[in-house]
């Protein structure tokens, strides 16, 4: 039987990429969202990829979610924690509302999702999760303290989260992509993404594609042994 994979933030940008390789791989794949119901409908139509419309910040939505999906396809046997939102703004103007929102969004959607499909994933002794950071995670950003922040600390609970799966086969990685053609980064100023390309070894920006094919790698059933890792993937811009 296929295993049910759930992808948050799973109807565009990567985790669309994600989700469409994830069921070319043959996973029962099941993806989350906000709000955007046009992409979401456009998604479904096109990939039969089915979508659940939950927030990832709200556990007890996410509660309500999880059961439902779970009754729908099964158990969630592979999770990408995907959906994330910045919220940028210099410390002078950062203001409470921001924080919250990225740290609960980014991290708290990543407790959340883990929480409530560990036990299912502990006793069935079988897990993939993966967990999308960031470069900005790693390196840090000007302009971006809650959301480096958000994404540095996904990269801690992903390696704490690792040492307590290993032993139930659960592998606990993350990837930190780098600078990736999509909405989020179209809403950066040309003239700033100029700039930052100019910094990418590799001279260009990446693809969705290029992290779903690190999300393959990371939940292929026989990936047994790479667990509490992070995987960068961003044209040589930052090595960590
Ligand atoms: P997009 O903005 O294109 O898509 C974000 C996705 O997350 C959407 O599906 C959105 O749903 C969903 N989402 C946002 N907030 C919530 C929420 N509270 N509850 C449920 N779903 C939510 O983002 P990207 O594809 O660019 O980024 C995907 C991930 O990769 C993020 O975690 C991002 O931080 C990370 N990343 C991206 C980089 C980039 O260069 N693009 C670089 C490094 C990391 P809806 O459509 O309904 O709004």
């Amino acid at each position: 039987m296929a295993r049910v994979a759930l992808v948050t933030g799973g109807q565009r940008g990567i985790g669309a990429a994600i989700s469409e390789a994830l069921q070319t791989a043959g996973r029962k794949v099941v993806a989350s969202y906000a709000g955007n119901d046009e992409a979401a409908r456009a998604f479904t139509e096109r990939t039969g990829i089915p979508c659940y419309k939950f927030d990832v910040s709200d556990f007890a939505a996410c509660e309500v979610a999880v059961r439902q999906i779970e009754a729908d396809h099964g158990p969630v046997e592979v999770l990408v924690n995907n959906a994330g939102i910045t919220r940028d703004a210099v410390m002078k103007r950062l203001t409470r509302d921001m924080w919250d929102a990225v740290i609960d969004t980014n991290l708290g959607g990543c407790y959340n999702l883990c929480k409530l499909v560990w036990d299912g994933m502990t006793a069935r002794k079988f897990g993939r999760i993966v967990n999308i950071g960031s470069i900005n995670g790693q390196a840090g950003q000007y302009g971006q303290v809650n959301y480096a922040a958000a994404k540095s600390g996904i990269h801690g609970f992903t390696k704490a989260l690792a040492q307590e799966g290993a032993r139930a086969h659960i592998t606990v990685n993350a990837i930190a992509p780098g600078y990736v053609d999509t909405e989020m980064v179209r809403a950066v100023p040309a003239e700033v993404l100029e700039k930052i390309i100019a910094r990418i070894p590799r001279g260009r920006l990446g693809t969705a594609e290029d992290i779903a094919r690190g999300v393959l790698f990371l939940t292929a059933d026989d990936a047994d042994f790479v667990t509490g890792s992070t995987l960068s993937i961003n044209g040589g811009q930052h090595m960590y």
